[in-house]
């Protein structure tokens, strides 16, 4: 049955991605089925999107008695459900306001032009650089492909927009070099995943951090995917000590309901006035229900301490395995964030996980990324540890 559906989905559907070659039908919690009725534990989380797990109660029942009631009016008018995910917003972060979108390239789109923005009031025409870091990941739009320091994603897409300066990632000396008169920003991931899953050092972050703060210049730190409790903080920034300028959000904000926003402090975010920048569906009732009620789970049921101790546990087990297989070079990450990087191809083991009923990600032809969902228990963990040295074994 899913080999015909399979065959109509390439038919119809544009071919941008390497899919799994199953028909999802239903989830649950870490788990979800296929049409054929096969269940899969679920180690990738729709790429760090369902940090609840599949079809949480919460959410469910926030989204679906917003949907009795309104499904949209547009920012032509306040309503009730955009403003308590606002307010909850800034009441657990550094920041003062929120801009909600629908994405995470939207997200940067609006960080990017904000900088821009700002600069231009207090400092004219001529300051509208923004450092950017190798190997990062920002977005497939033609400003955050832009932003991208990776050109594989850039191939066939020039002309690229103006005004980023590319640096290496994690080097102090490199961001110094970078800046000049025209620098308005640097905007970068603390853990660059889909590049591979590399952490910034906590030296790099706070140095940065200094720089930007004595030459007004706006530290933007992409929270696309480290953010909502995936790396057993709220949001990535805190493990580094500082207050950013501006966080792009997405992925996990609505729990897999689609939306992205970004948080800024007060005098950042006063460079957008009436007509500046919009979004029709932006912070709609629907989407906006979704992120009060999965930010309010995370912190009222502690799901963010406990992504801390499984991602501890996870990692020890890793770790344990990694003793007995050489060719597991590194394993990298925070909290359940994790990357293994391997001296062998990694799609391979990816399609031995998926034989077995394990769904992971593989980036960078060789690293194995885990996203599970932050509800995961250590019996599920235990499950892929045992189906992890069985297939490693065979390598
Ligand atoms: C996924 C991701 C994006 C892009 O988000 P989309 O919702 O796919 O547009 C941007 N930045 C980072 C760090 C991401 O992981």
């Amino acid at each position: 049955m899913q080999e015909g559906l399979i065959k109509k989905a390439n038919k119809y559907i544009a071919n941008t991605y390497n899919r799994y070659p199953i028909v999802v039908t239903k989830g649950e919690g870490c788990w979800i089925w296929d049409l054929d009725g096969r269940r899969y534990l679920d180690f990738l989380a729709g790429i760090a999107v369902c940090n609840l797990g599949h079809v949480h109660m919460n959410v469910l029942e926030g989204l679906t008695a917003q949907a009795g009631k309104l499904f949209h009016v547009s920012n032509l008018f306040y309503t009730e459900a955009q403003i308590k995910a606002a307010e909850i917003l800034v009441e657990h972060s550094f920041g003062d306001k929120v801009f909600f979108c629908n994405s995470g390239a939207e997200a940067n789109e609006a960080a990017i032009k904000l900088a821009r923005r700002y600069s231009w009031k207090k400092y004219g025409e001529e300051r509208y650089e923004i450092i950017v870091m190798e190997n990062s990941f920002h977005g497939r739009t033609i400003a955050t492909l832009s932003a991208t320091g990776q050109t594989k994603f850039q191939q066939g897409f020039a002309p690229l927009l103006d005004g980023f300066t590319y640096v290496p990632f994690n080097n102090i000396d490199a961001v110094k070099k970078g800046i000049s008169k025209k620098t308005c920003a640097v905007m970068l991931e603390v853990i660059q995943a889909e590049g591979g899953v590399y952490v910034a050092d906590k030296g790099y972050v706070m140095a940065i951090r200094e720089i930007t703060k004595n030459n007004d210049i706006l530290l933007i730190i992409d929270e696309v995917q480290t953010g909502i409790g995936r790396t057993g903080k709220l949001f990535a920034y805190e493990h580094y000590k500082i207050e950013p300028d501006i966080i792009s959000l997405a992925k996990a904000l609505g729990n897999g309901f689609p939306v992205g926003a970004i948080i800024g402090k007060e005098h950042v975010m006063q460079a957008f006035e009436p007509g500046t920048h919009a979004s029709t569906f932006g912070g709609n009732p629907l989407a906006t229900s979704a992120i009060s009620a999965t930010i309010n789970t995370l912190i009222d049921e502690g799901i963010i301490k406990h992504c801390e101790e499984i991602g501890e546990y996870l990692y020890k087990g890793l770790f344990s395995l990694k003793k007995k297989y050489p060719f597991m070079v590194d394993i990298r990450g925070m909290g359940l964030l994790l990357g293994i990087e391997l001296s062998i191809d990694g799609d391979a083991v990816l399609k031995e996980f998926l034989k077995e009923g394990v769904l992971i990600n593989c980036t960078k032809g060789n690293v194995l990324r885990l996203l599970p969902p932050l509800i995961i228990g250590k019996e599920e963990v235990d499950i892929f540890l045992e189906m992890a040295d069985r297939i490693f074994e065979r390598q």
